[in-house]
């Protein structure tokens, strides 16, 4: 019999890509979305890739009746949860309905993990936790603080989980923090579909070349940087999945770890734009504006610990993340939508 995971989010833009990868490595998956930021679609996409069909259960991990439903219809061997809010505008708007969706759900899901002796647990928590006083690269000891509400809701997530360790030995937890995951499936079935106009770089460009949307906004050109644009370090999306893959596989033993996940290299707004343009042939129109507030300068990953420990490493290059981000968007001018 095949390991189960309950995924939560598995409908999400690195959720599908990990139920994707979860089949490949011969898991039996189960998942738990509400779809506020997600489509049924991703589910026929993914029974393309895989010619496997999740069990999908279309629940707010805020209702936790509906939630117990689950666990009391399936033996879960381990969660990987990424459902919640993640964009950091909005949550400086509403901040609690971020503090609410994001760390009710884990509580909840926690709690039932416990009730039901899942003590298994994969956690996406995101680079934002990390101050932006850090040098970089910055490895797992990094100061942590961070700047918006929605950062604040993976560090208290991940405080929690600590607290959940400290007091029963028997969890195995891995914490996630990743940087910047772009790109999409290499067939271009399956991709980040983001709902109206995208906060994001790499969904902005795809969208611009579409024609979608007629100019990037590069924003800064004056940090102290290799070209005065904002550097960070962007990670295709397939090796993000690959390595929660290893996560479980290697979450054998109790305890609380965390770990990067990025490549180790940073590239600049310019330097993405270049890239994009010599992957796909399109020209991409920008313009140069000001700082976006609350941006940090460079941001990107010492990943050695992740490779040490979980024998895993991202793989593909900047050229490969245009290339497969652009594949999914020409497919799918509209997303799933
Ligand atoms: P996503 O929005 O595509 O996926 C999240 C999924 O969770 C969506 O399908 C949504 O419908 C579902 N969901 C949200 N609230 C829910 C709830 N209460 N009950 C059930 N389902 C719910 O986002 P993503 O980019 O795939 O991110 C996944 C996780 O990774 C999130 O926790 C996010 O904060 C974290 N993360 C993402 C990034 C990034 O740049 N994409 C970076 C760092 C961390
Ligand atoms: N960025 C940009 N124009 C955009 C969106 C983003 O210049 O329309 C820049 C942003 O200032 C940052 C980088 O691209 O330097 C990555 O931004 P994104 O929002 O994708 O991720 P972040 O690291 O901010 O979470």
């Amino acid at each position: 019999m095949a390991n189960k995971i309950l995924v939560t989010g598995g409908a999400g833009y690195i959720g599908s890509h990990t139920v994707v990868e979860l089949y490949n490595a011969g898991y039996e998956v189960i998942i738990v979305d509400n779809f506020v930021n997600s489509n049924l679609e991703v589910i026929n996409r993914i029974n393309e890739i895989t010619h496997q069909k999740p069990i999908v259960y279309p629940i707010d991990l805020l209702i936790k009746d509906d939630l117990e439903k689950v666990f009391s219809q399936h033996k879960f061997d381990g969660v990987i949860h990424f459902a919640g809010l993640k964009a950091v505008g909005e949550s400086t708007q509403y901040p609690l309905k971020y503090y609410k969706e994001n760390i009710l759900s884990t509580i909840n899901l926690c709690d039932l993990m416990n009730k039901y002796d899942v003590k298994n647990l994969v956690f996406s928590s995101s680079a934002t936790v990390y101050s932006p006083e850090n040098e970089m690269p910055v490895n797992e000891e990094g100061k942590l603080r961070p700047s918006n509400p929605y950062g604040r809701t993976k560090l208290f997530i991940e405080e929690i989980l600590r607290d959940l360790y400290q007091a029963d030995n028997d969890w195995r937890i891995v914490l996630l923090r990743y940087f910047n995951p772009v790109g999409a499936h290499e067939s271009g079935l399956i991709g980040e579909s983001p709902k109206g106009i995208p906060n994001n770089l790499m969904p902005f460009i795809t969208n611009v070349a579409t024609g979608n949307l007629k100019v990037l906004k590069v924003f800064g050109s004056d940090y102290d940087t290799v070209d005065g644009s904002g550097v960070r370090d962007y990670i295709h999306v397939t090796d993000l999945a690959k390595g929660h893959v290893k996560a479980l596989q290697k979450n054998v033993n109790p305890g609380i770890r965390t770990y990067n996940m990025g490549t180790g290299n940073g590239y600049s707004v310019l330097e993405v734009i270049k890239a994009f343009e010599k992957a796909t042939n399109r020209k991409i129109s920008y313009e140069i504006v000001d700082r976006r507030p609350g941006d940090v300068a460079v941001s990107f990953a010492d990943p050695t610990k992740a490779m040490e420990e979980l024998h895993w490493k991202a793989e593909k290059n900047i050229l490969e993340m245009c290339r497969d981000a652009w594949k999914w968007q020409s497919k799918n001018p509209n997303g799933y939508n």
